[in-house]
């Protein structure tokens, strides 16, 4: 039966009174009720079965037959209407049997009319209203009925012990549960939930706790079916109320597939982190806040800390102090715009070591959809220290190198300067891109051949040579090198031994002159030896006469002579060399001096058969000036200058003077008018055993000694020679003296001086 909301309900009186039944019709029309009245079955009973009526109001005496008897009677014909049987005091058995028959009330007919009807009135509300509920009930039985059957879960019901709480055998189970596990439903009528557990998967006392408790469980287990297969299930029970009694509604998911993508997610999950943990680089994931969520094998060998230290805390505790803040900003930074440059940081380990590291960062969403932080990192220490050691090294042999004398430079395989130092660019300028060092220092189109060979043979190359470069000698030495990455490259080291090669060629040169000298000496002293020699070998001869014997002594006296000057002359070189000499200085007459000279001059003339020559002396000194000095080593150099320009001069004249010049100095002039010196030779021939003419033809005797004598001791009077001399010419040697004065003769000769 349909019912509506302001329909008003129909009701079919049956009854036996016509009267009754037409004031009750009345009676109940005036409320809600839209009410037919019959007095004979036949007619009712196809209205009914039409289910027209939503309630038929009973008599229980029909002119036909009794109340009870026809409300069977519909009942066995399937009409359902609710009946509320109207019966008199007596006949209290026949509603009995009517109630039985499923009335679902009765009255009781009284002779006050008003309150009959008003009575009738309101037990037809209530019925009314009661079979309605029953309706929505049924109709929600039959939903729940569906439902149950439909539902893609297996579905159980099973009461509780209502002390142990412990479950019962199942008192329903849907058809997804049959098919399920291979149990027919009355099969499930004496199986419990612990029948269909795979044994140990579930504690039931701890299940049957949860229910008491919280009034539901949710729990895992395994359904073994009845041929034995597991399957994995999540069971959601519930406890309610059924039938006055607690119950249990299980519904039982079949999780098979769900725990198989799970175990292969594990399985998978597994793997990655097996592959983060073995990874050779530092990874960590960081929430929004800097925590640690995550941190690798790596990350904690890094740091020296174990995971268990790490997690959850800020990950600033690897960070030094100072940059604590600034990383904590960047961080929050990071999660806003995604951005981190890869970039070396200076990090501390659990035991305060400091290390470097190179960290990068990538932003991830993990499963639940918050975004997290996953950062690698990188431990540079040792690479750092080593690059530090490395550059701490190179700035050392750099230094060394820019510091150092010798101009340095590196060359590639192709010969070009790519480094120079200092010193290189001093000497050589700074080197032009791609400039090639054969061009640049010899000016050559092509590598020298020690270069080339070099390069064919750079392992065991290392070279050493000799090379004039701007007039500067060198020894260069190149040894082969690694130099950014070219492992053929050359260092080339050039020493500058001009000085040394100077001092070798001077001891070379001297060398060469003391064989000359020796060749020289031995001349010198062979020359009188002979001569006394063969005159003396002469004067045993009876026949002589006297003055030819004489002449002989002459001769021999003579060479004698000479032989004794050269010998003077070396034992006098080696005394100044072995610092014996001494100056004695005494008050010089230079007038008494000159004189003497000039009679030396004479000798010498005569000597050397050259009287033509014109022999002049001028003292041109200031009167009163005494001259204070060693007059024997004075005599001694004037003589020898006076010696060799009588000797070097055959025609014209010598002349000897001195006089004191704008510098106060006494300057001795032994001027000729000779065979001159060439500008070149003016310095020589103050050196040792050193002569213009050094040729073995050489026209002029002499040990080369004389003036390098004369020399050290003008120095050791405190003064010097100088010498104005051109080839043909003539020389002009000057001695100069210093000279003391008193202090009236200085007035005096400054004022002549100046004059
Ligand atoms: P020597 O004994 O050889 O003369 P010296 O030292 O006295 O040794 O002189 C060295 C050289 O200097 C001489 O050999 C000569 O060549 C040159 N010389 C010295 N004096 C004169 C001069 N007055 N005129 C030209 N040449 C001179």
């Amino acid at each position: 039966m349909k019912t509506g909301v302001g329909k008003k309900y129909k009701i079919l009186l049956l009854n036996k009174k016509p009267e009754l039944a037409q004031q009750l019709q009345q009676y109940l029309q005036k409320d809600f009720f839209i009410v037919d009245r019959l007095h004979h079955t036949e007619q009712a009973f196809p209205l009914l079965a039409n289910g027209e009526y939503h309630l038929l109001l009973l008599s229980n005496h029909l002119n036909d037959m009794e109340g009870v008897e026809f409300l069977r009677m519909i009942k066995n014909q399937s009409v359902t209407i609710p009946c509320v049987m109207a019966a008199s005091d007596c006949d209290i058995q026949q509603a009995v049997s009517a109630m039985k028959e499923g009335a679902e009330d009765f009255i009781q007919w009284s002779d006050d009319q008003e309150a009959l009807f008003s009575y009738i009135a309101e037990v037809l509300k209530r019925v009314l209203a009661r079979c309605e509920r029953n309706d929505v009930l049924a109709e929600g039985e039959v939903l729940y009925q569906t439902l149950f059957e439909n539902i893609r879960d297996a579905v159980f019901l099973h009461f509780l012990d209502e002390k142990t709480w412990l479950p019962g055998t199942f008192i329903e189970v849907n058809q997804v549960a049959c098919h399920r596990l291979g149990y027919t439903k009355e099969e499930f009528m004496y199986l419990r939930p612990q029948d269909i557990d795979v044994p140990g998967k579930v504690n039931p006392l701890a299940i049957s706790e949860e229910l008491r408790s919280q009034g539901s469980a949710i729990f895992k287990t395994k359904h073994i079916s009845k041929d034995g297969r597991e399957i994995p299930t999540e069971v959601n029970a519930r406890v309610f109320e059924f039938k006055g009694r607690k119950a249990i509604l299980s519904v039982a998911r079949n999780i098979t597939t769900q725990q198989k993508v799970l175990d292969d997610l594990r399985k998978s999950e597994d793997r990655f982190r097996s592959v983060i943990d073995k990874c050779i680089i530092g990874i960590c994931i960081t929430d929004e806040f800097g925590n640690y969520e995550f941190v690798n094998e790596e990350y904690c060998k890094i740091f020296n800390y174990s995971a268990g230290e790490l997690k959850g805390k800020h990950f600033t505790i690897v960070i030094p102090e100072k940059k604590k803040k600034l990383l904590s900003r960047r961080h929050s930074e990071f999660f806003q715009n995604g951005y981190v440059q890869r970039q070396t940081w200076d990090a501390i380990g659990k035991f305060g070591d400091k290390k470097s590291i190179i960290a990068d960062a990538t932003l991830i969403k993990d499963i639940n959809g918050r975004y997290r932080r996953v950062t690698f990192v990188e431990d540079v220490t040792e690479e750092r220290k080593a690059k530090k050691a490395l550059e701490l090294s190179e700035a050392k042999y750099r230094t060394m190198m820019e510091s150092l004398q010798d101009p340095v430079f590196i060359s590639d395989e192709e010969f070009k300067i790519v480094y120079s130092n200092k010193a290189f660019k001093k000497r050589f300028g700074s080197c032009e891109a791609d400039k090639k060092c054969f061009e640049l220092l010899f000016g050559l189109k092509s590598p020298c051949p020690w270069c080339m060979a070099a390069k064919e043979n750079m392992s065991r190359f290392r070279k050493r040579q000799e090379k004039t470069i701007n007039k500067r000698d060198y020894q260069i030495t190149t040894v082969p090198i690694s130099y950014e990455d070219d492992n053929k490259a050359k260092m080339t080291i050039l020493r500058d031994i001009t000085k040394e090669v100077k001092a070798r060629r001077n001891a070379e040169e001297s060398d060469r002159l003391k064989s000359a000298f020796l060749a020289n000496i031995s001349h010198e002293i062979r020359t009188p030896l002979n001569a006394m020699l063969g005159f003396s070998n002469l004067l045993k001869d009876d026949q002589l006469t006297r003055d030819e014997a004489a002449m002989y002594i002459d001769m021999i006296n003579e060479s004698g002579n000479h032989l004794m000057h050269v010998m003077d002359d070396i034992i006098e070189f080696s005394f100044i060399d072995s610092g014996l000499v001494n100056v004695h200085p005494i008050e010089v007459k230079t007038g008494k001096l000159l004189s003497d000279l000039q009679n030396e001059a004479r000798l010498l003339t005569e000597k050397m058969n050259k009287n033509h020559l014109g022999l002049f002396f001028e003292n041109l000194l200031p009167d009163g000036l005494a001259l204070k000095t060693d007059e024997s080593r004075l005599r001694q150099i004037l003589l020898n200058l006076l010696s060799n320009a009588v000797k070097f001069t055959e025609k014209g004249q010598v002349h000897v003077s001195v006089y004191y010049n704008e510098n106060k100095w006494v300057v001795f002039s032994v001027k000729d008018s000779g065979i001159g010196i060439p500008k070149k030779k003016q310095g020589i021939i103050f050196k040792r055993f050193r002569q213009v003419d050094e040729g073995s033809t050489r026209m002029f005797g002499g040990n080369g000694l004389g003036l390098t004598l004369c020399k050290h001791l003008a120095h050791m009077l405190g003064g010097d020679i100088k010498l104005k001399s051109a080839p043909c010419k003539g020389s002009d040697f000057q001695l100069f003296i210093p000279v003391q004065f008193d202090e009236s003769l200085a007035q005096a000769l400054e004022v002549d001086f100046v004059k």
